[in-house]
C-alpha cells in the first residue's frame, strides 16, 4: 500500500489589483489555502482551499480549511492509500462532516499526484476533456461606473474578456440597475452583461430589478435572492425570460437536484469547493446536463491552483454554454506558479500536463506564507 510521507498547510496573502466590492464584503487581498501532499513515491499534489471574503460569503474561511485539514484530515490521509483517491475521499467523509473547501482542497491534491502517477491531466481521471480552452468572464466590481466602464474597454482591446459580471445589490434597486444599464450601452453587442447580486435582494425587490434589468439588455441574472428561498427562485424563473442563475443555493449534488427538481434556475454556476470537491462538483454538472439546466464555471476567486482545478473538471462538461469565470489569477498582482496559466483572445487554456498541469514558484509562495512574514 502506498502512503503519504507528509502533508503541509499553509496560508497566503495576497494583494489584489484594486478592492473587489461586493454586496457582503470589500476585498483588498485575498487568503490562499494550501495544501501539499508528499507521497512515498516521490510525487507531491498541490490543493487550494479559498473562500470570497474571508467568513462573509460562506461558512468557512482560510483559517477553518487550514484548522479542517491539520487537525481531522490529515490523521485519516495518513491512514490511506493516496493512490485510492476515491476511496481515501469516502474515508474523509465518513469522520469529516460539512467543509466543503478543505474536503475539495485534499481531494485537488491527491488527484494532481495520481493524475503524475498515472501520466494523465485531472480532467482525463475526472471522465475526459472535450475541451481545450474555455471562455473567461470578468468581473466589473470597482464600485465606479466610470472605472468600470474603462476597465471593460481595456479588457476588449485586450481580447481578455468579452463577457462582464457586475456585483450589484449594495445600493437601492433603481441605482444599481442605472449602473448596470449604462455599462451595458457603452458596450453594447460587443460584450455579454450580467449581474451577481448574492443574495442581496428579498423577492419584492428582485421581482422589480429582474424586470428592469432584462429592459436594460443583461444576459444573466446570478443568485438575486437568499439561498434558502428556492420557491421564490422558482417563481422569478418562472416570471423572467432573461434567465437566472443558482450560485450560492448550489452546495453539493443534493441542492442541485433539489433545484432542478423545482425548476428554480435556469443555470448553475458550478464551483469545485462549494461543491465539496471536483467529483462532487463534476455531479452537479450532470444532474444540470440531465435537466437541461445551462452551464457556467464558477470561482471563489481561487488562486492559480484552484483555477487550474477547476478548469480541468469544466473541459469535461459536454455542454457550457455560458463559460466560465476563471479569472481568479488575474485579480492578484502575484502569480504563485513558475509558469502562469494561459490567458488570451477570451480563454483560458486548460494545462494539458499529467495531475493539474501546473508547479509552484515556491520562493514567491514562502515570501507570503502568513506565518513567514
Ligand atoms: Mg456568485
Amino acid at each position: 500500500m502506498l502512503r503519504i510521507e507528509r502533508i503541509d498547510t499553509y496560508l497566503v496573502d495576497l494583494p489584489t489589483i484594486r478592492p473587489h466590492v461586493l454586496s457582503m464584503a470589500t476585498m483588498h487581498r485575498q487568503t490562499v489555502t494550501l495544501v501539499k501532499i508528499r507521497c512515498a513515491d516521490g510525487l507531491t499534489g498541490i490543493g487550494e482551499g479559498t473562500t470570497i471574503g474571508g467568513m462573509s460569503y460562506g461558512d468557512e474561511s482560510p483559517e477553518s480549511i487550514k484548522l479542517a485539514i491539520d487537525t481531522y484530515i490529515a490523521p485519516i490521509l495518513l491512514a490511506s492509500d493516496p493512490s485510492r483517491v476515491a476511496v481515501t475521499m469516502a474515508a474523509v467523509g465518513r469522520s469529516v462532516v460539512g467543509n466543503h473547501f478543505a474536503k475539495a482542497a485534499v481531494e485537488m491534491a491527491l488527484l494532481d499526484a495520481q493524475g503524475k502517477r498515472v501520466g494523465l491531466p485531472v480532467s482525463e481521471l475526472l471522465g475526459g476533456r472535450q475541451r481545450d480552452s474555455l471562455p473567461v468572464a470578468w468581473t466589473l466590481a470597482s464600485g465606479d461606473t466610470g472605472r468600470d466602464i474603462e476597465e471593460a474597454e481595456q479588457m476588449l482591446a485586450r481580447r481578455r474578456h468579452n463577457i462582464f459580471k457586475l456585483k450589484i445589490g449594495k445600493r437601492a434597486v433603481e441605482d444599481d440597475v442605472a449602473h448596470v444599464a449604462a455599462i451595458k450601452r457603452a458596450l453594447g453587442d460587443r460584450a455579454s452583461v450580467r449581474v451577481d447580486i448574492n443574495q442581496a435582494w428579498d423577492e419584492t425587490a428582485a421581482a422589480r430589478g429582474m424586470a428592469l434589468l432584462e429592459e436594460a439588455g443583461v444576459d444573466l441574472v446570478e443568485q438575486p435572492i437568499a439561498r434558502g428561498n428556492r420557491p421564490g427562485m422558482a417563481r422569478l424563473a418562472a416570471r423572467f425570460i432573461v434567465p437566472i442563475m443558482a450560485d450560492e443555493a448550489l452546495r453539493g449534488p443534493e441542492d442541485a437536484f433539489d433545484i432542478a427538481a423545482r425548476a428554480a434556475a435556469d443555470v448553475f454556476a458550478v464551483k469545485v469547493a462549494q461543491s465539496g470537491g471536483l467529483q462532487a462538483a463534476g455531479r452537479v454538472g450532470a444532474i444540470a446536463d440531465a435537466a437541461g439546466i445551462g452551464l457556467y464555471g464558477g470561482t471563489m476567486l481561487e488562486a492559480a491552483v484552484g483555477t487550474a482545478a477547476s478548469a480541468h473538471l469544466f473541459a469535461t462538461f459536454p455542454r457550457l454554454a455560458w463559460g466560465t469565470e476563471l479569472f481568479g489569477p488575474l485579480l492578484l498582482t502575484e502569480e504563485i506558479l513558475a509558469e502562469p496559466l494561459t490567458y488570451g483572445d477570451f480563454v483560458l487554456q486548460v494545462p494539458d500536463r499529467p495531475g493539474l498541469g501546473i508547479e509552484l514558484d515556491d520562493a514567491r509562495v514562502e515570501h507570503f506564507r502568513r506565518d513567514r512574514r
